[in-house]
């Protein structure tokens, strides 16, 4: 995916979370912290609470997403343009394509590219082309 086809796509965060959502659990929420199956969606916000060991969680939770201040929007095309470069992509580029400034976008390229090895298909279904749009 370019990064049009990326904002496209994810036009809100919420968007993206859905997303993630769907290729990390494919409609049933598993527990991080007890891997528990059984929660309860909360009300206002983009949780799910474990029935098992009562913790809330997010899909982020465990994935590089969890705790970062930057958007997933921002995330999604980061790792699209990481993902797609073949001869890699200079902090310096990266930092341009996703207005963030260069340590951070430094720091983002390093996240996906160690996350390839533990959630190489994860991320890989992240940006994978939806085939119907
Ligand atoms: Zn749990």
């Amino acid at each position: 995916m370019n990064i049009i086809q990326v904002y496209k796509q994810f036009p809100t965060p919420d968007s993206c979370i859905t997303h993630l959502e769907k290729v990390r659990w494919n409609g049933t929420p598993i527990c991080p912290y007890c891997k528990a199956k059984s929660s309860t969606p909360a009300k206002n916000e983009r949780r799910h609470h474990c029935n098992s060991c009562n913790t809330t969680f997010s899909v982020t939770v465990g994935t590089i997403f969890h705790k970062t201040k930057i958007d997933l929007q921002k995330w999604f095309v980061a790792i699209s343009l990481v993902l797609n470069a073949k001869k890699g992509i200079s902090a310096r580029q990266l930092a341009r394509d996703i207005e963030v400034n260069k340590d951070t976008a430094w720091s983002m390229g390093m996240r996906i590219r160690r996350a390839m090895k533990d959630y190489g298909s994860l991320l890989e279904g992240i940006v994978e082309m939806d085939e119907t749009l």
